[in-house]
């Protein structure tokens, strides 16, 4: 069975592959930068993060833009509130998304691109559509007129045919019972960042800059637009009544829709106020790969709850995968192949890779690897595990950890740029503030034998880099190792 898609557009799961055969095209809506993302928004950036490996695992490459959303009616109410200009308040909280998203290994996308350097090209766009009369100017705003464009709601699947012609919003955000003409350019306001432009002194709507930077990059249609679910209605729609008044093309291909992080029974919010980020998860001792594997665990369609138990379970389970991997490098097997368990290991690649291909259906592929994991450890323990059978095991991990990438500790990596596209990713760090050493002091028995046992063998392959790292990492950790007569004993401090 081929790749395929839930596609929000046509309600149907569908074949994927990019228009031109080769590379997949791919606009997400990246964040607004007027605060830290919480872990309700990083859910929505691992699922894209997830939709990225795999698509290249399938062989396609990757253009895919990303915006930082750096200028909208929040960011210049708080900016103002703090005596900042919109760039020394975005600033910061731009630079704190790119470490955030680092620390939980989000991919690079091949670009990112801010709002603020495409006015220009925004007010242009407005012009066209000016010219093709889906605009109409009001006390110095451009509103888009969405009685002249009839498939509006045809994403959202709404009727809005009952709609008041003329009814304006202002807002950015708003829901489907206001739906109304909205703003492509705002007036310039007493006290408000503003730009100078043949159409007037004033900003850009949050909408436009999505159509118009990807359109800019990718052309008039893309292969895949993704997003979180609350971005459906209004924003998307508005992104296609926009693109497509222009150009008279389809917009995307693809509409992928990643559902909410719940907390208890609301919305993971900013507005709600019930919101944690991943520095203070980071903070309470979680590490950056628990985190990323409990986001990624769930289908990205499905509705994920978040708990603390939920935080911990992925902690046993990354726990579980590492020893295993343990297992496999450094126990030596009889020779001889099991070729049940040979099989088993071929199945389990096999349906890892079904699953993923069935709409990225993490927690079935998942369930395949922890099945194999369970009957090789079994294996292992009865002495009938080959060395043969190792390569394929190691086969499957190594396919696991390309896509959900939680089995290397993050006190051991060492940089903090993400490369994009080819390979896996390099991570190498932590924000500044975010000291990994000594908020991980949670850390349990087993986890310090692992570490233990591994430098043991680092120091007989005599990598004794390697070997100093874990030292380092225990230290780090509140861990003090000994050197005895009778082997490596360890302390806490
Ligand atoms: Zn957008």
């Amino acid at each position: 069975m081929a790749l395929r898609f839930y596609n929000t557009l046509t309600q149907k799961v569908e074949e994927f592959a990019p228009a031109d055969g080769r590379t997949v095209r791919m606009y997400t809506c990246g964040p607004t930068v007027w605060n830290f993302v919480h872990v309700g928004n990083l859910r929505t950036f691992t699922f894209q993060d997830l939709l990225r490996r795999w698509l290249r695992a399938r062989g396609w490459a990757l253009d895919h833009v990303m915006n930082l959303t750096d200028v909208d009616d929040r960011i210049i109410r708080e900016a103002a509130a703090a005596g900042k200009s919109i760039y020394d308040y975005t600033g910061p909280y731009t630079q704190a998304f790119l470490d955030d998203a680092a620390t939980l290994r989000l991919e690079r996308p091949e670009r990112l691109v801010k709002a603020t350097d495409h006015i220009p090209e925004m007010v242009e766009a407005i012009r066209g559509l000016g010219e093709k009369g889906f605009t109409y100017e009001s006390e110095g705003s451009i509103y888009f007129s969405v009685a002249r464009f009839p498939d509006y709601g045809k994403l959202s699947h709404s009727d809005f045919g009952g709609m008041k012609a003329g009814a304006r919003v202002d807002t950015d955000r708003y829901d489907k019972t206001d739906a109304r003409d909205f703003a492509l350019w705002k007036a310039r306001k007493e006290g408000e960042h503003s730009w100078d432009s043949p159409i007037g002194a004033g900003r850009p709507g949050w909408h436009i800059e999505c159509s118009v930077m990807s359109m800019k990059y990718l052309g008039e249609t893309l292969d895949i637009h993704a997003g979180g679910v609350d971005l459906t209605f209004p924003h998307h729609e508005n992104e296609i009544a926009q693109s497509e008044a222009l150009t008279g093309k389809p917009f995307a291909r693809f509409w992928l829709h990643s559902e909410h992080l719940m907390l208890g029974e609301e919305v993971m919010s900013k507005s709600l106020g019930n919101f944690y980020t991943l520095r203070d998860l980071i903070g309470m001792g979680y590490t950056p790969e628990a985190i990323r594997y409990l986001l990624a665990s769930v289908p990205y369609r499905k509705q994920l709850n978040f708990t603390f138990d939920g935080l911990k379970a992925a902690a046993t389970a990354i726990e579980r995968l590492r020893n295993f991997e343990w297992r496999l490098k450094n126990e030596k097997f009889a020779g001889g192949d099991d070729q049940a368990l040979a099989a088993r290991a071929a199945r389990a690649l096999r349906k890892f890779d079904e699953s993923l291909d069935d709409d990225l259906n993490t927690a079935q592929a998942l369930a395949a690897v922890f099945e194999y994991v369970r009957d090789a450890n079994t294996a292992m323990d009865a002495g009938v595990f080959g060395a043969a059978n190792r390569d394929r095991a190691l086969e499957l991990v190594d396919r696991f950890d390309s896509v959900f990438d939680v089995l290397r500790p993050a006190a051991m990596l060492d940089h903090k740029t993400v490369a994009p596209g080819a390979g896996r990713v390099t991570i190498t760090g932590y924000a500044p503030e975010v000291s990994i050493s000594d908020h991980q002091t949670a850390i349990s028995d087993q986890e310090i034998e692992r570490l233990v046992a591994g430098r043991s063998a680092a120091r007989q392959a005599r990598d004794f880099k390697r070997a100093d790292q874990i030292r380092a990492e225990l230290a780090g950790r509140g861990v003090i190792l000994e050197d005895t007569r009778e082997g490596i004993r360890w302390k806490r401090k």
